[in-house]
């Protein structure tokens, strides 16, 4: 179509799709864009139409035939359903060779099956994580794509003009694997960061109730652990939340907010995800189980009266000590959970044939996503210098850093736990990390107990083969 003129189109204009098509504009692309509503279409060129060149639709036709060849065309709709019907009405107006890139959060399954069923149609359809809100949309997401090598080729250098740039310049975009490979990254990611978000909650927890510190002094040690080997987004607005005042009260933000955590569910994806593959990730599994707990009302409301020991806070050189040590139980339980997330990219990686490249993951998370941190160059190097690497527990670096942290990290625990303090996150860190490095497991005994019940056979530490024991006199 000699009319054509737009390198990319997005439909779905929403928050996130709006910021998307204008962060193309601004980068000097030709941005097609349309919406279900027409009036959210005409109400972004009224409001954004300056910034750049868009060519606004009415219709899905028009907004196909504005499109220059292969066609490339992001869908930004709200996640499931929605996006089945919009690829229903567009594909058919595509040609063999052109791209459907869906931006939204969809379930990598449903992405497998999408993907199949358009390649038989000769569409590549590239299901594309994109992450850092509606902040990152607009001035540069960490963007995770998934689908054919070939639709990289195409789309990628337009993807990378604009996602975030990590600290050394390189864009936070890379193609992350053939069909659902992107979409089950962004996933880890969002588990990854509910991990963070626990922990964080946790040391706070532990701040405010063993050292006895105010939301206001809390901040300031988040903003001295933001200078160090913490440094990272989710660090630094926690300083910001803590130190935030209600304009209503007076009283510390913290104190006037609900304590029941929500969750739109990609946590909970994530850790069905890994039961499914096997793959313990107690980190993110603590994290969505803590925010369920937290909402738990009538249980909560039920079980107040339990007891719990007394004590009271520590106060001075001890409470400063105490809050020194949780930093390393934080940072050493961040480590857990970070190589729980990379082994389960690995088994899903070798699950579905995508040869997903770690470090490569770790360096588009250094920019624009909300898990980004200086820590995350590090993976990045770590992988780099072992792409086989099993664990990140392995590499030299981490495992010195987690095995100086170790004295301190259980010192928390166990402080937490005759405070009466939860700490999920950092206790099944912890008891990850023993579970690793244990020379003998009590696995043995389970494996027993299966023989016993079930003659379910068991294998033995001397000998090759499969073994049952005739069991008890009678059986
Ligand atoms: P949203 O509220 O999830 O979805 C609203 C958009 O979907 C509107 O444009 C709406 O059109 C369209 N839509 C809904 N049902 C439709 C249908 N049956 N047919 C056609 N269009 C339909 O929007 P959002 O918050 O901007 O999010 C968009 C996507 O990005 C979602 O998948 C979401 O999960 C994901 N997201 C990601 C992040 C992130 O940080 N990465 C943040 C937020 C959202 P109308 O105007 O016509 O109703």
């Amino acid at each position: 179509d000699t009319t054509a003129t737009a390198q990319i189109g997005v439909t779905g204009l929403a928050v996130m799709g709006s910021n998307l098509a204008r962060n193309f504009a601004r980068h000097g692309h030709t941005v097609a864009v349309h919406n279900r509503t027409t009036a959210k279409t005409q109400a972004l060129i009224d409001e954004h139409g300056h910034e750049g060149n868009f060519v606004p639709a009415e219709s899905p036709e028009a907004f196909v035939a504005s499109l220059v060849k292969p066609r490339r065309l992001i869908i930004m709709v709200k996640a499931g359903d929605p996006t089945d019907a919009v690829i229903d009405e567009f594909a058919p107006l595509l040609d063999e060779g052109d791209m459907i890139i869906d931006g939204g959060n969809a379930h990598f399954l449903d992405t497998r099956r999408r993907e199949k069923a358009l390649r038989e149609r000769g569409i590549h359809f590239v299901g594309t994580g994109i992450s850092g809100g509606e902040e990152g949309a607009l001035h540069g997401p960490s963007i995770m794509p998934g689908g054919s090598e070939e639709s990289y080729k195409a789309l990628g250098p337009l993807l990378e003009s604009i996602a975030a740039k990590a600290p050394d310049g390189t864009p936070c975009c890379t193609h992350i694997g053939p069909d659902a490979a992107g979409h089950f990254v962004k996933m880890v990611h969002n588990g990854i960061e509910y991990a963070d978000m626990q922990l964080i909650a946790e040391a706070y927890d532990l701040l405010r109730t063993v050292a006895g510190y105010e939301p206001a002094r809390i901040a300031e040690v988040f903003r001295s652990w933001n200078t160090g080997r913490l440094d990272s987004y989710l660090i630094e607005i926690t300083a910001e939340v803590l130190a935030h005042t209600d304009a209503a009260t007076g009283r510390p933000f913290v104190d006037v907010v609900a304590d029941a955590a929500e969750q739109k569910g990609t946590g909970r994806w994530t850790v069905q995800t890994a039961l499914d593959l096997g793959v313990p990730v107690s980190g993110i599994g603590e994290a969505v189980f803590a925010r369920s707990l937290s909402g738990s009302t009538g249980l909560r409301a039920a079980a107040r009266g339990l007891p719990g020991p007394e004590g009271a806070a520590l106060s001075g050189e001890e409470a400063e000590a105490f809050a020194a040590r949780v930093e390393e139980a934080l940072y050493a339980s961040k480590v857990v959970s970070y190589a729980q997330g990379w082994n389960m990219i690995g088994a899903a990686g070798a699950e579905y044939g995508w040869d997903i490249d770690p470090g490569a993951v770790a360096g588009i998370w250094r920019g624009g996503c909300i898990i980004r941190a200086a820590f995350l160059d590090r993976i990045r190097a770590a992988f780099a210098a072992d792409p086989a690497l099993p664990t990140l527990l392995a590499d030299k670096g981490f495992a010195e850093e987690v095995g100086r942290a170790q004295e301190p990290w259980r010192e928390v625990v166990a402080t937490a736990v005759r405070h009466g303090v939860p700490t999920p996150g950092f206790s099944a860190a912890l008891a990850y990390y023993d579970g690793l490095r244990a020379e003998r497991l009590p696995a043995a005994l389970t494996q027993g107990q299966r023989d016993f019940f079930g003659a379910h056979t068991y294998r033995r530490t001397d000998r090759e083969g499969s073994f049952h024991t005739l069991w008890g006199g009678d059986r």
